[in-house]
């Protein structure tokens, strides 16, 4: 038997079904409406395979490395080749469209679904990784079922079982054949209240077909009906601009703008509310659990589209997970759904959308994941996962991308999107700098993001408490406008001895840093110019030539320059470690390190290539030749003298004067600041700390692993030690002190630094305000100290 019919399966089938055709079986079992259809079970993949004698081929094809893309986007080329390419025996192929003629008028059309068997597999990184047909007709079908079937092999499927461990040749799958319902309205049903588990249904409901609430395309109506009293106790009218329906020619699925008529019209009834909760009720009886459901309404009649336990009810969200205030602080990189699962569910759950208990208020209870607030803002949108073998353009505006980590490429996507979130990296991370300066919301180092949350769900996250939960915030409205935010409100900004500077990554943020009244830039990294090159310095030069490179450093260190011109913008030169060089094409080449941050990095890579470091220091050459005299240099990672020596000698090969230009290098490491008397010797005009560094080198704490976030504390007595004396030596020697490490932006920290004589300090951009009054705030203390 190659079909099985849903009335005849039931939750007990799931090896031979898959978990979607087990379930869809158990509600057509149970009574309730559910649109007819049949499973190709997964013993007719297997047999297909086996029979064909394509099985050892294609496990075979899959021994690769999931962080080659080439080999990835291979092997699932081949998988394709080998599986639709192969004929269905005689006997399947009949049976399959015997079942098909039998389900309606022969001109059905069906939707087509895969039914993945791999229950052992963690739910996040498997479900809907297959493909789903919509609107097949007899034609396509069999080659549906094929495409199905391959897609157990897409590129991502096969990156996460490798990845897990898990062995390709021990994933079935079946394929649920349905009746497509051309549904007037359709939506999900909570038969609890997800995160409190009360009596009470949430439903959301929008125009059309159910696609566009379950993608989060829609912001569908609310919901919240109490199943006690049956009294409809909430109503939220969504303004529905979009719907999915069927083209009634080629039965295609299109987006359409919903009628004027019907935009702000209630999708369903207070009758059909009760209709729902009381089919609800029975989905949750039957099963024993609150369940989460999709449903659709054709013609007035209600059919049961699937269902699934809400997970997210359970005691493993203790309020006080999300009480932490800082998240940073405290360390708290929580993840507060221990279960693996507990996320899964919860994709719609914009349900809290009209409930009092769904605040702007992060306490509320329902959250899902917990990171550190690395950029503030609080928003709400659909996930969007992006994984490095992804196309970024799925990402649109208004998604919250979520990532392991954000690089480099990634930042015109990040720049559509209303937020950022991550799995791994801490306060100083690519993800966190680049989100505060792009002013768009972060919470990085979550743990599991990209594996608790699922694409399409919305989420509302708070980048300033580090919390990601379910649904939309309704009060109070958030309207991020980062530019609007920075702008000093007053004209006049606070008149400080000690300057008050900005740290720029991307040139395209050059306008919103210096609207903030900064005093030029303290720190302006080049990584990100030359890591979105897409490659390696030495690759892009062979294939484009030197003047190209040197060209791009150029345009964008000038882009900054001129926004600030005169003040002064102190650009430093390359410091990326060898794993970001990695991911860049003409990566292959770089060292394999044990540590990264302990590597081949900063001046030290610079010296060992002088003929690279080169190209840097062409483009200075040129700028200072266009009149750029405001721009300076910063030597990243300095041990001693010898460094300075050495990286001097290499300016003046290259024609920069260093006595009439103004350079100076990062204090980042413990041997840099206890020899700050011998660089300042060999001529530096000043010292800047970098507190990521210093810190992390300092403590022995990586400083991108969240697992040990709370224990990396720049204002540890040690880090503060190595600062103080540092500013202490430097002031008898004449030398310029500052800092352009995250910790510039704490006001402990600027504190320190005032009290200490520091000369200025370099906030992020979204910080600069506040410094300056801070700064103001203890230069009057210290002089009212003074004269008191
Ligand atoms: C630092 O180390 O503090 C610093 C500013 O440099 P980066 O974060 O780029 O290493
Ligand atoms: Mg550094």
């Amino acid at each position: 038997m190659a079909v099985r019919w849903l009335e005849d399966i039931r939750s007990g089938d799931l090896d031979a079904v898959g978990g979607k055709a087990a379930s869809l079986g158990e509600l057509t079992g149970a009574g309730l409406p559910v649109p007819p259809g049949f499973v190709v079970t997964a013993d007719t993949y297997r047999s297909f395979i086996q029979e064909a004698g394509i099985d050892d081929e294609l496990f075979a094809a899959m021994d690769i490395d999931p962080e080659d893309s080439g080999a990835l986007a291979e092997a699932q080329r081949r998988a394709e080749e080998l599986i639709t390419g192969t004929e269905f025996p005689d006997d399947v192929r009949a049976e399959i469209l015997d079942a098909y003629e039998s389900l309606g008028d022969g001109e059905e059309f069906v939707a087509v679904r895969s039914s993945a068997t791999a229950e052992d597999l963690p739910d996040a990184s498997f479900a809907g990784q297959q493909e789903t047909f919509l609107n097949i007709t007899e034609d396509d079908l069999l080659d549906r079922v094929r495409d199905c079937w391959a897609s157990l092999f897409s590129q991502r499927a096969i990156y996460y079982r490798t990845r897990q461990g898990f062995p390709h040749d021990q994933v079935d799958i079946a394929v649920v054949v349905q009746q497509m319902v051309d549904a007037d309205q359709s939506g999900v049903m909570f038969t609890s209240h997800p995160s409190t588990g009360e009596p009470r249904v949430i439903i959301e409901a929008a125009w059309g077909l159910g696609e566009a609430v379950v993608s989060g395309a829609v912001s569908p109506d609310n919901y919240v009906v109490s199943r006690e009293h049956r009294t409809v106790d909430e109503v939220t009218v969504a303004d529905k601009k979009l719907m999915h329906v069927k083209d009634p020619e080629t039965g295609a699925t299109s987006e359409v703008p919903v009628p004027e008529d019907r935009r702000e019209k209630r999708v369903l009834s207070d009758e059909d509310l009760r209709r729902l909760v009381d089919l609800g009720e029975r989905v949750e009886e039957h099963y024993g659990t609150p369940q989460d459901v999709e449903w659709a309404m054709v013609d007035d009649e209600i059919l049961m589209l699937q269902s699934r336990p809400i997970t997210t009810i359970s005691e493993s969200n203790p309020a006080g997970k999300a009480e932490d205030s800082s998240a940073f602080a405290n360390g708290g990189v929580d993840v507060s759904g221990e279960n693996g699962e507990s996320t899964a569910n919860a994709d719609t759950t914009a349900g809290e959308n009209g409930d009092a208990s769904a605040s702007a208020d992060a306490d509320s209870g329902d959250t899902l994941l917990k990171g550190l607030g690395a950029s503030p803002g609080i928003v709400s949108g659909p996930v969007r996962i992006v994984e490095k073998l992804d196309q970024l353009d799925k990402v649109e505006e208004g998604d919250i991308i979520v990532t392991e980590m954000t690089m480099p490429d990634m930042v015109p996507a990040m720049k559509r999107a209303v937020g950022i979130v991550t799995d791994e990296g801490g306060m100083t991370s690519h993800a966190a700098i680049v989100s505060r300066e792009l002013g768009v919301p972060a919470v990085v180092g979550t743990g599991s993001a990209t594996r608790q949350l699922r694409d399409g769900q919305r989420i509302t996250m708070d980048g300033d408490k580090g919390t990601i939960r379910a649904g939309e915030v309704t009060e109070p409205e958030v309207e991020h406008d980062p530019v609007e935010e920075v702008r000093p409100q007053s004209p006049v900004k606070p008149m400080t001895a000690t300057e008050v500077k900005v740290n720029v990554s991307i040139p395209e943020a050059a306008e919103r840093a210096a609207a903030t009244g900064a005093d030029g830039v303290g720190l302006l990294r080049i990584e990100h110019m030359v890591l979105s090159l897409g490659q390696t310095p030495d690759r892009y030069v062979a294939e484009h030539g030197e003047k190209a490179f040197v060209d791009e450093i150029v345009r964008g260190v000038r882009a900054v320059a001129d926004e600030f011109y005169p003040r002064p913008v102190r650009v430093r030169t390359l410091d990326a470690p060898t794993d970001e060089f990695r991911q860049l094409e003409g990566g292959d080449d770089e060292p394999h390190e044990h540590n990264p941050m302990l590597g081949y990095r900063g001046i030290r890579r610079s010296l060992d290539q002088p003929e690279t470091f080169a190209y840097e220091l062409q483009a200075f050459r040129r700028l200072y030749d266009m009149g750029y005299d405001n721009v300076e240099i910063m030597f990243p990672l300095v041990n001693d003298a010898e460094d300075v020596h050495r990286a001097v000698q290499l300016l003046r090969e290259q024609g920069i004067d260093p006595d009439r230009r103004t350079w100076g290098v990062m204090v980042e490491t413990p041997a840099s600041a206890l020899g700050i008397e011998s660089l300042a010797e060999a001529g530096i005009d000043f010292a800047s700390f970098g507190t990521n560094d210093l810190t992390q080198y300092t403590l022995a704490v990586d400083r991108n692993n969240e697992h040990v976030a709370d224990r990396f504390d720049e204002l540890h007595p040690a880090v503060l030690e190595l600062i103080g004396s540092t500013i202490e030596t430097c002031r008898e020697l004449g030398v310029d002190t500052s800092i352009c490490g995250q910790a510039g932006s704490k006001p402990e920290m600027v504190r320190f630094l005032v009290e200490q004589g520091v000369s200025s300090i370099s906030a992020n951009i979204d910080a600069v305000r506040d410094v300056q009054h801070e700064v103001k705030r203890v230069e009057q203390k210290l002089l009212l100290d003074s004269v008191r």
